[in-house]
């Protein structure tokens, strides 16, 4: 088995630079890039101005470049030449990673993955939140241990949406078009070497399925579209959208995903040895591979269990509210004809009453068909993403028949979200290697070495990366304010605003209402004086998208904006717009205190503490979800306990008198707690505890590991840990 999966793409033309520097284009057309520093600092020097603006390569490379001089110009040949060698090397070699050394050789196939949205960069706007950061990390740590692994996922070219906020609070969304000339994507080809489309047969139309690759360092991501001119205009944006609201439109992109992506891997010759549904979005997947089985012969009963004994799933919501369900009318008209079949071929052999069936959710309503139950009862595992997330999930679907769902605990990968400043404190101090974790060795446990690091260091570092958000922050917000048409005096003053010798605090999350977004409001005088005090202020900075159908979050949204504009916190509270990958990077690397409290147990997981935790942030969090397991008592603050109370208000009370308690008592004091030497000693020696319990543990590394071990090997009918017998003597 190859440490990676290859597939063709038909190279860009429209990307021309000098022979003598053809690796930037293949160094652009890899997302690689989007996590080794020196890459991106590369990119930056050919055009440092426009950088400010794209911050991604292509554009770079396609605009107005001074190549001759570039070519004469030895420090930058020079600089060029051992980037394109790295990365060069990283894609040739990674026979010695960890995976690969391991199990490889076993491995009859690759892991196909299937998600419904990615988030691997800001420039790549196929995401919206947890679940597609999560699969963004998820691919480049795989990639990272050269773990073989095929992603599936749909090219939006509208994505979620673009948030602005207007005047008085409102949201407002936009859904700009993805330029993918300029983007990193190509499309695949198929064997005879044509642009790769594959058809899916919905009602009465044969949907013809674009079928784009973006490539993850050694990972490569299918992504798959129907905005063909051979589709009809009706059919055209059935892939558009991000997480649609019609739900027979987002029916339409579920068989899009599920089948097409099946039939995509199956005409580039894949065959993956097991197959992984993150989130029930994709689970058409196993239905389309029984209908391949019976079709070849085998009777649905034994086709269904051959799905299942190789295919693993992932549960991300604790609720059964949260998951995926639709009308089981809607999906015996819409789905009924593919699984069922008609005169075309391609179709039949799983009958859609069948799969409702499977898919019949916890209430036992016949109803509703549910992805969720679907996805677990044709699965012969599954994981839920925390610890305490596993017992919420497993007694949520103890009425659907299937073995425990395993606890595999999320993880982010540390070198998309480690600032530069600490992270050359990392590698000059620990001699840290990021792109290859290894918790197998002392000389890899770096992470149990950050005592090395000395304190005046490590603040001041922390202080570099709080003044990057701080003048990133002021640019978004003069935008924002101008727009709203603010007076020049008002701009001019966000000049000073978000002081770095100020304690500051980072909220940035999905604005749904179980998060408590404006839970600090609760008493607005008692926060007024935390934000107020002459001596020891506090600011805050918020950022966060509600879903276009939420109005509810939308309406926490504008509370906090109403509040920001405020007389006692104006100048303190900022909330910015367009949450996006870019901002989490600024927000996590460049604030003190990392802010959570959702009720528990709704989190399911969490990743975004576990991205400040590795720079030295701390969280100050409700014990749900990551941070349920991840507080270790001198890493960062918990708020409330894990006894519940009976009732939600008090509940919702309790949580936010604790936050304002550990405010006043420790943080606020333990911030401002100076030495001689003008250090928060105690601060720093508890930036060194929350970096040191979360780097190794809450990785997408030590995740990928479990993944590995529990789920993927097992699915390939791999023996994991099997006891060989030593004969001795
Ligand atoms: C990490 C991340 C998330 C998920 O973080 P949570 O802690 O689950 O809120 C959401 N959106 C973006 C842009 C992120 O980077």
């Amino acid at each position: 088995m190859q440490p990676s999966v290859r597939i063709p793409s038909a190279p860009p033309s429209h990307v021309r630079v000098p022979p003598e520097l053809e690796g930037l284009r293949r160094l652009a057309y890899n997302l690689y890039w989007t996590w080794h520093p020196k890459a991106k600092a590369l990119f930056a020097r050919i055009n440092s101005a426009a950088w400010g603006h794209v911050h991604s390569p292509i554009p770079i490379l396609t605009g107005m470049v001074d190549w001759p001089g570039l070519l004469d110009n030895p420090d930058f040949m020079t600089e060029a030449h051992r980037v394109i060698g790295d990365f060069d090397r990283y894609m040739e070699n990674g026979a010695d990673h960890w995976f690969h050394r391991e199990y490889a050789s076993e491995l009859q196939g690759p892991i196909a993955y299937f998600c419904a949205e990615y988030g691997l960069h800001e420039s790549l706007g196929i995401y919206s939140g947890g679940l597609g950061v999560l699969a963004g990390d998820h691919m480049k740590a795989a990639s990272d241990m050269a773990l073989p692994l095929v992603g599936v996922g749909l090219l939006y070219r509208s994505g979620y949406f673009r948030q602005t906020i207007d005047a008085d609070g409102h949201q407002e969304h936009r859904y700009p078009t993805l330029e993918l000339d300029r983007l990193p994507i190509t499309r695949a080809l198929g064997r005879e070497g044509e642009p790769l489309t594959v058809t899916v047969e919905l009602p009465g139309r044969d949907i013809k399925v674009d079928v784009w690759l973006v490539q993850v360092g050694r990972v490569p991501v299918l992504l798959l579209d129907t905005d063909n001119p051979v589709n009809d205009p009706s059919d055209r944006p059935i892939t558009h959208i991000l997480y649609v609201r019609g739900r027979e439109m987002r029916l339409h992109q579920e068989l899009i995903l599920g089948i097409g992506g099946v039939r995509a891997l199956r005409a580039l010759g894949i065959a993956p040895a097991a197959w992984h549904l993150n989130e029930g979005h994709s689970a058409f997947l196993l239905a389309e591979r029984a209908r391949e089985l019976v079709a070849a012969g085998q009777d649905l009963d034994a086709a269904l269990e051959t799905v299942a004994r190789n295919s693993v799933f992932t549960i991300h919501t604790p609720v059964s509210a949260g998951n995926e369900r639709f009308d089981a009318d809607l999906v015996r008209r819409v789905a009924g004809p593919i699984l069922d079949g008609d005169d075309r071929p391609n179709t039949g052999g799983v009958p859609v009453e069948r799969v409702l069936e499977i898919g019949r959710g916890t209430d036992g309503d016949p109803g509703q068909f549910d992805m969720t139950a679907f996805s677990l009862r044709l699965t012969s595992g599954a994981n839920a993403v925390s610890q305490l997330h596993a017992v919420t999930a497993n007694a949520t679907w103890r009425g659907v028949p299937k073995k425990d769902i395993l606890a595999i605990t999320n993880g982010v990968h540390t070198p998309s979200w480690t600032g530069g400043p600490i992270r050359e404190l990392f590698e000059r101090y620990l001699d840290a290697d990021l792109d290859d974790l290894d918790s197998s060795t002392e000389a890899g446990r770096w992470w149990e070495r950050l005592a090395r690091i000395p304190n005046d260091e490590l603040w001041e570092a922390h202080l570099r990366q709080k003044r990057e958000l701080a003048v990133f922050a002021r640019g978004r917000l003069r935008n924002q304010f101008a727009r709203h048409g603010e007076a020049p005096k008002v701009l001019g003053e966000l000049a000073d605003v978000l002081d770095p010798a100020v304690l500051t605090i980072g909220f940035a999350r999905r604005f749904a209402t179980y998060k408590r977004s404006a839970m600090i409001f609760t008493d607005p005088a008692r926060l007024a004086r935390l934000v107020g005090d002459d001596e020891r202020p506090l600011q805050i900075v918020f950022a966060g998208k509600a879903h276009p159908a939420d109005r509810p979050g939308q309406s926490v949204i504008q509370d906090i904006f109403g509040r920001s504009r405020s007389a006692d916190f104006r100048g303190r509270i900022f909330i910015l717009e367009d949450y996006d990958i870019r901002i989490g990077r600024f927000l996590v690397q460049g604030v003190d205190v990392w802010l959570n409290n959702p009720r528990r147990p709704l989190e399911a997981s969490g990743t975004s503490g576990m991205k400040a935790a590795r720079n030295g942030v701390i969280n100050l969090s409700v014990l749900d979800g990551w941070w349920d397991e991840g507080w270790t008592g001198d890493n960062g603050w918990a708020i409330g306990g894990r006894e519940p109370l009976s009732d939600e208000a008090a509940q919702d009370w309790a949580d936010a008198m604790d936050l304002y308690r550990l405010l006043e008592s420790e943080v606020v004091p333990e911030y401002y707690e100076r030495g001689d030497d003008e250090l928060p000693t105690r601060w720093i020696e508890r930036m060194k505890r929350s970096m040191a319990t979360t780097l190794w543990q809450f990785s997408t590394t030590r995740m990928l590991h479990e993944y590995a071990e529990e789920l993927y090997l097992p699915a390939a009918g791999i023996g994991v840990g099997d006891e060989v017998e030593v004969a001795s003597g």
